[in-house]
């Protein structure tokens, strides 16, 4: 019997004795002077490749195997061995092999040796083909996996907010619109302004910036909700911490405080990063060694899942910063949004672990945000990692009808627009809080990559929507 086995099946001990087929693309092809060839292959099932032993008595061996090169797939046939190679368990020795798809050595991009990921960015649609991109596309699902149990094992509801809307969450960021309009006609008749009967939904509607609002009417009718979903932000930010396009997971819960946000917080990342190490031990080590520049990578992480998160109100953090004595490109002072620079500072200098802020000024904060006695402040909080910064935004929100529609004026927004919203506080209003992750960070941080195009498998930035 020939059992059809993935390569990350094959390579474990248990296999050896098996016949078996083993199917993928070819890494490399050695050949022997005692006329076999050494191939291996890779499926994306593991960090790890399998060889394959190719015995040059096979009806192709002269005539296919011997051309066999980078990229080219391949359905192997035969017995699994114990292998005698370094740092391989078992081997194949083949007694046929088919090819299914040639890949020109002199066209086919992903030659053997190392490009940049800058270089792979452009072959976005090859690159999960290397071991770096192979290995960040399991993390990511593994961290997607970890999510949805998190919170499945929790009573979560996992909720579906949508994706095109008119409310914008409040300048959570720049939005995108959506419209079926024709903008070359409006360009051409030099039309000024636009009426909105003429476009889909009757009115201006964006993608979504946050699932939060909608998500806080689930959370107030059904407890403990979740979104895991797309997220759309036109920031013209060319950083290494932001897409255009991103998944965030919201978590929205009724009868929350700002404490148990933190504490639910701290525990989702703790979880999602003890998954990472212990289900994706190839491909941690992978990351520790060749991506992270100091190899420390593993430690640090369990350092974090060991820690205590730092508590720290945002006040305080103004203070630490300001007595620092540090040299920053923004000046340091009560009421300032704090920039990345700060936040690095805090988490990677002063406290060398995660740090939660809150408690932020409220006019730097969104309208939404629970408003604290000081008439300052608002029970908003940032978690913020060392390396990518802020990870995770959240705060208790506001249940309070009269406080939330004074907020709305000062910040002049339209009161009838959000008659829904202010709704959850005119019937049975409960206190209730939520946060976003970013999965994205979240997979910066676990994997170590720099920059976050390098985690989602088609980034979305200015310029950039190619594939
Ligand atoms: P930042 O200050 O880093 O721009 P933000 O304060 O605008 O983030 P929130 O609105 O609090 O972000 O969103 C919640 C989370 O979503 C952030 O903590 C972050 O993990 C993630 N996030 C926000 N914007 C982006 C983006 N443009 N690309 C990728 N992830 C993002
Ligand atoms: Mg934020």
């Amino acid at each position: 019997m020939t059992e059809k086995l993935s390569v990350s099946a094959a390579r474990n001990e248990s296999a050896i004795g098996k016949n078996a087929k083993l199917q993928g693309w070819v890494r490399t092809r050695r050949d022997s002077k005692a006329g076999f060839s050494f191939i291996e292959i890779n499926d994306g099932s593991s960090q790890g490749n399998i060889q394959i032993v190719a015995p040059g008595e096979m009806d192709n061996y002269q005539s296919e195997v011997k051309s066999l090169t980078a990229g080219c797939s391949i359905t192997a046939s035969g017995e699994i061995k114990e292998s005698g190679g370094r740092g391989q368990a078992t081997e194949m020795l083949a007694d046929s092999i088919e090819v299914h798809g040639w890949a020109d050595p002199d066209t086919y991009p992903l030659q053997k040796k190392r490009h940049s990921y800058e270089k792979l960015r452009d072959w976005a649609h090859l690159r999960p083909r290397t071991n770096t991109f192979g290995a960040v596309a399991r993390v990511r699902n593994c961290i997607s996996n970890s999510i949805h149990q998190f919170f499945q094992e929790q009573s979560f509801l996992y909720v579906n907010t949508p994706i095109i809307t008119a409310s914008d969450c409040e300048g959570a960021g720049e939005m995108f619109q959506v419209t079926t309009m024709d903008l070359n006609k409006i360009a051409a008749e030099k039309i000024e302004k636009l009426n909105y009967r003429f476009d889909f939904f009757d009115k201006p509607s964006y993608l979504t910036v946050s699932g939060q609002l909608e998500a806080e009417t689930y959370a107030c009718a059904l407890g403990k909700v979740y979104t895991f979903a797309p997220t759309f932000r036109a920031e013209n930010s060319n950083t290494s911490r932001h897409l255009a396009e991103f998944w965030m997971v919201e978590p929205e819960m009724a009868f929350f405080e700002l404490p148990d946000n933190m504490d639910l917080a701290e525990s989702l990342l703790k979880r999602i990063f003890g998954d990472a190490l212990s289900r994706c031990g190839e491909d941690m080590a992978f990351f520790n060694e060749r991506v992270d520049e100091t190899h420390t990578l593993l430690e640090r992480l369990q350092n974090v899942i060991d820690s205590d998160f730092v508590r720290l109100p945002y006040t305080e953090a103004v203070e630490i910063l300001i007595k620092s004595g540090q040299e920053f490109d923004y000046k340091v002072e009560w009421g300032i949004d704090l920039q990345s620079e700060h936040e690095r500072f805090l988490t990677e200098h002063h406290f060398k672990k995660p740090v939660i802020l809150f408690d932020y000024p409220d006019t730097i904060k969104p309208f939404y945000m629970y408003c604290n006695d000081d008439g300052k402040t608002v029970r908003a909080m940032d978690v913020l990692v060392p390396g990518v910064g802020e990870i995770i935004g959240g705060s208790q929100r506001e249940h309070r009808l009269e406080v939330l529609e004074r907020r709305m004026k000062l910040q002049d927004l339209d009161i009838e627009e959000y008659w829904w919203y202010a709704d959850l506080r005119r019937f049975g209003t409960v206190p209730h809080a939520g946060f976003g992750l970013g999965l994205e960070r979240a997979v910066q941080f676990v994997t170590g990559m720099s920059n976050i195009r390098d985690v989602i498998p088609f980034p979305r930035t200015p310029g950039n929507a190619e594939f």
